[in-house]
Parts: structure tokens; sequence; C-alpha cells
């Protein structure tokens, strides 16, 4: 089966640039549906003491769709959960399994909850609550209220998790860093903190290819449902 339809499941604007930019970019050039869910509303990332959480929120967002612009996403869903106060709840998974259920990617692309010491407790419970969201979306016992709507279970066919303690999945983006880079050049809130940002991404990009034995690389642990 043609694995068509991706969706990448992050937890705050920038996330899924950071991750998987090249891929995403690699992706819609191959005529694939790419499609973002963003979790919060990341109004808490920055060191402005100037900026309020509201306006920060509302600029991230903006930031986001223009990110998403550039790569070709089909669509962006602003889940607004406050930064940094994400849980692993049952409410939070099913409103992610509504949204597998609703849109029905072949792909999901999220944080790997399994690396160790994964400091960020958003991409923890993003991790977390994707892959229990990914269970429960693929039984039709589970959540029956959403089965009964009309949103009928859903099984993805695989798990592609970012930044990954024990990579197998190398991805070549040598032909789209440079939109990976365009991309992030759109979340201007975020790389004004960093001068050297795009040194830091192109290196971080080369780390990995090596990995790979490509020159630029993006790295995930895939899992096979
Ligand atoms: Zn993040």
């Amino acid at each position: 089966m043609e694995l068509n339809r991706i969706m990448a499941i992050m937890a705050h604007p920038d996330d899924a640039e950071l991750g998987c930019g090249g891929t995403v970019a690699k992706w819609v050039r191959e005529g694939k549906e790419v499609r973002y869910v963003i979790c919060t509303n990341g109004d808490k990332g920055t060191k402005d003491r100037g900026v309020s959480p509201h306006l920060l929120a509302e600029t991230r967002e903006d930031e986001q769709l223009k990110a998403a612009e550039v790569m070709g996403v089909k669509s962006v869903t602003f889940l607004r959960h406050r930064d940094g106060e994400l849980e692993v709840t049952l409410a939070f998974r099913s409103e992610l399994a509504l949204l597998i259920r609703q849109y029905r990617p072949h792909i999901i692309v999220t944080h790997d909850p399994w690396r160790p010491y994964l400091l960020h407790p958003d991409h923890r419970a993003v991790g977390y609550t994707t892959s229990d969201a990914i269970v429960a979306s693929r039984d039709h016992l589970f959540l029956p209220a959403q089965t009964n709507a009309g949103f009928n279970a859903h099984s993805p066919c695989e798990i592609h998790f970012t930044f990954p303690e024990t990579p197998d999945l190398f991805v070549d983006i040598t032909d789209t860093l440079d939109l990976k880079l365009e991309a992030l050049e759109k979340h201007k809130s975020q790389i004004k903190i960093r001068e050297n940002w795009r040194e830091m991404i192109t290196a971080m990009a080369r780390e990995f290819g090596k990995k790979g034995n490509m020159q630029y690389g993006e790295i995930f642990k895939r899992v096979v449902l």
C-alpha cells in the first residue's frame, strides 16, 4: 500500500520543522499529503520579558502557518493547550485519536518519549499520548462515541519518532535542507534567540547524515504497526 497520508503530531510550533522538516518537504514533493497537529500554543517560548504570553501565542501560530506554507503542508490544526503543561490524560488521548480517525494518516510522526532524559514535559506527553491515541484509534470499541458519530476506527501503518536514541530510519534531506531552513526562518520569535541557528541546524543535518552515509539527513525510529 502506498503510504501517502502523513500526520505530524508535535508539541510546539517549530518542532515539526526541527525534527522532520526536510522529510516533510520531500514527502510533499512526492505528492503526499502532510498535515500538522500542534498541541500547545507555545506561549512560554521566549526570553523576552517584554512579550506577553498571549501575544507570543498569536505570533507563534502565525509563524507556524507561514512555515507550513513554505513546506506545502496541507493543514495545521492548533490544539492550543498551554505550553509546558501537557499531561498524558484520557481526554488528550481521545482528542488526538479523533484527529487520527478523521484524517486517517498512514504514517504518524511524533516525539520519541522513550529517549532517555527527554526533559521537556510536553515532548514526553505528546510522544506518549500520540502512541496511546494510535492504539485507541484503531479498534472500534475504543471511544465508541466517536465511532457512533461516524469517526470510524483507523489504523496507521507506521510511526516515525523524531530525535531517537537508536535511529533505524535515515532520510536523505540533501535536496530539501534549503526548504527546511527557509521554513525555520519563519519562526522568527524562536530563531532570534540564537544568531548562528542556520549553522547549528546545518551541522545537525550533517551529523545525522553521516549516520546514513549521506550529506544531510534526518533520523527516526520507525515502528511498523
Ligand atoms: Zn518543542
